[in-house]
C-alpha cells in the first residue's frame, strides 16, 4: 500500500483538485510581483547610492588636493625659513668664534655646575689648558685656585658681576685680572662669563719701577748721609782745626761729586729711555771714536800702566746711528775696564764683521765677571760688588746706559768670562743696513 501522487490524485474528489491548481497559481502571481516590485526599489536605491557616492568622492578628492598643495607650500615655506635661520646661525656662529677667537683676553662661559660650557684659545693658553680638555669640565678642579672658587661663587650667588687679581702658577707665576659676569639663560639657569686679562708684564714693571725708585733712594741717601754727617762734626767743632776741615771738605767734595755723577747718570738713562730710536742716523766712524775716548781716559791708563791696543781701523765701519750716543757706550766700556783692570794690566779693542753688522769687543785680563752675573750686569744699579763699585766711584748705571743705548740702535751687547780674575770680553753689535 505505498502512498504515491497518483494514489493521492485519486483519492481527492474532483472539484478539489481544481480549485488547489487555481490557488496555486495565485499564489505564484504573487510572490513574481512582490519580486519585480522589490527588485526595482533596490535597483534604483542602488542608483541613488552610487550617484551620491561618486559626487562625494570627487570633492573629498578635490577638497583633499587643495589642502595638500596648500600644505605643500606650507612646508616649502617653513623649509626655506628654517634653512635661512640655520645659514643665519651658522654665520653668527663664524662672527662669534671669529670675535672670541681674536680677542687677546681670555673668555670662559659656566654653567651652575661650574663647568665650562665654553673656551677661547686665549683662555687655553693663559691658564695652559687644552679647549677639549676644559669643556665640559668643572673650572675649579682644572684651575685649582681659592680666589678664583671665591669670585666664581660670589658672581653666580649675586647679580653682580665681581673682579679681581688673581696669582696663579703655572708652573711660573702669572697674574690675571678676571671679571665674572652673571645672567640668566631661558630655562631660569645661571651661568657666568669670566674674562681673563694678563696682567703680570704690568706687575712686573710695577716691580721694577718700585725697586728703581728704592735703588734712587738709597744711592742718594749714601752721599748725602755722609755729607751731612761731615757738616755736623764741622758745625760740633771740627771747623777749629785746620787739618780737619781740610780732610773732611776733601770727602764732602768727593760726596758731592758722587751725587752728581749719579743725578747725571740718572737724567741720562731717564732721556735715553724715553726715546724709541736714536736722536740722530748718520755713518759712524767707530775708529776715531775709540781714539777719542781712549785719548780722554789717557791719564787714568798712564797712572794705572795700562797697556792699550786699538785695532779699530779708522773710516773703516759703514755703521749707521748716533755718534754721540755710540761715542758713550765706548766711553762706559772703556771706563769700566780702566777702573777695573789692575796696574800693569792690558786692554784690547777691536771690531769685527758678523752677519750684517759690526761687532766692537773691549778685552781686559781684569777680575772679569762670575758666571751668574754675566746676564744681570745690564741691569739698573746690580754690581757684582757694590762696596767695590762705590769705592770707584761708579754709580751702579753704566751699563745699563750701554744696552739701551744699543738696544735702540737695533744691535746687542753681552759679556763673556773665562772666569774670576781671568779678565772679561764686552761686546756690542751695530747694523750695518738702514735702520727703519
Ligand atoms: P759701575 O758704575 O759699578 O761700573 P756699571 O753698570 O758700569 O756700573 O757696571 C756694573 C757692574 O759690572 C760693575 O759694578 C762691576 O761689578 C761689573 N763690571 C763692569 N765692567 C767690568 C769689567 N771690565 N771687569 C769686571 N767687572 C766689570
Amino acid at each position: 500500500n505505498e502512498i504515491t501522487k497518483e494514489a493521492i490524485t485519486e483519492a481527492l474528489p474532483a472539484g478539489t483538485q481544481l480549485r488547489f491548481f487555481l490557488a496555486a497559481l495565485v499564489l505564484a502571481a504573487i510572490v513574481i510581483f512582490a519580486a519585480v516590485v522589490q527588485g526595482k526599489r533596490y535597483q534604483s536605491r542602488l542608483d541613488r547610492l552610487s550617484e551620491v557616492g561618486l559626487s562625494k568622492q570627487g570633492s573629498e578628492i578635490k577638497r583633499t588636493s587643495d589642502e595638500f598643495s596648500q600644505l605643500n607650500r606650507h612646508v616649502s615655506g617653513m623649509a626655506r625659513d628654517l634653512e635661512e635661520r640655520v645659514s643665519q646661525l651658522e654665520r653668527e656662529k663664524i662672527r662669534l668664534t671669529a670675535m672670541l677667537e681674536s680677542m687677546q683676553e681670555g673668555l670662559l662661559v659656566i654653567g651652575e655646575d661650574k663647568n665650562i660650557l665654553l673656551i677661547n684659545s686665549a683662555a687655553s693658553r693663559i691658564l695652559g689648558i687644552a679647549v677639549e680638555r676644559a669643556t665640559g669640565h668643572s673650572l675649579l678642579q682644572i684651575a685649582r685656585n681659592a680666589d678664583l672658587e671665591a669670585l666664581v661663587d660670589e658672581a653666580l650667588a649675586s647679580n653682580r658681576g665681581g673682579s679681581r687679581e688673581i696669582r696663579f702658577f703655572k708652573p711660573e707665576e702669572i697674574f690675571l685680572r678676571v671679571n665674572a659676569v652673571p645672567y640668566r639663560v631661558a630655562s631660569g639657569e645661571r651661568q657666568a662669563v669670566l674674562v681673563f686679562h694678563d696682567v703680570t708684564e704690568i706687575h712686573r714693571l710695577e716691580n721694577v719701577r718700585r725697586e728703581f725708585v728704592a735703588n734712587v733712594s738709597h744711592e742718594l741717601k749714601t752721599p748725602l748721609t755722609s755729607l751731612q754727617g761731615f757738616i755736623e762734626t764741622l758745625l760740633a767743632g771740627a771747623w777749629q782745626k785746620p787739618e780737619h776741615t781740610r780732610r773732611f771738605l776733601g770727602m764732602m767734595e768727593e760726596d758731592s761729586r758722587r751725587l752728581s755723577r749719579l743725578i747725571h747718570d740718572l737724567l741720562d738713562l731717564s732721556r735715553i729711555e724715553s726715546q724709541e730710536r736714536p736722536e740722530r742716523r748718520e755713518p759712524i766712524d767707530l775708529g776715531q771714536i775709540t781714539g777719542r775716548v781712549l785719548s780722554g781716559l789717557e791719564s787714568q791708563i798712564v797712572q794705572k800702566k795700562l797697556t792699550i791696543t786699538n785695532t779699530i781701523p779708522i773710516g773703516g765701519s759703514k755703521a749707521l746711528g748716533d755718534p754721540g750716543a755710540i761715542e758713550q757706550v765706548l766711553v762706559n766700556l772703556l771706563e769700566n775696564a780702566v777702573k777695573f783692570t789692575p796696574e800693569g794690566g792690558s786692554i784690547e779693542v777691536r771690531s769685527k764683521a758678523a752677519e750684517g753688522a759690526v761687532r766692537v769687543e773691549v778685552q781686559d785680563n781684569g777680575p772679569g765677571i762670575p758666571e751668574g752675573s754675566l746676564t744681570r750686569v745690564f741691569e739698573r744699579f746690580y754690581r757684582v760688588d757694590p762696596a767695590r763699585s762705590r769705592e770707584m766711584g761708579g754709580t751702579g748705571l753704566g751699563l745699563s746706559i750701554v744696552k739701551h743705548i744699543v738696544d735702540q740702535h737695533g744691535g746687542s751687547v753681552g759679556v763673556t768670562s773665562p772666569g774670576v780674575d781671568r779678565g772679561s770680553v764686552f761686546f756690542f753689535t751695530l747694523p750695518l743696513t738702514d735702520l727703519s
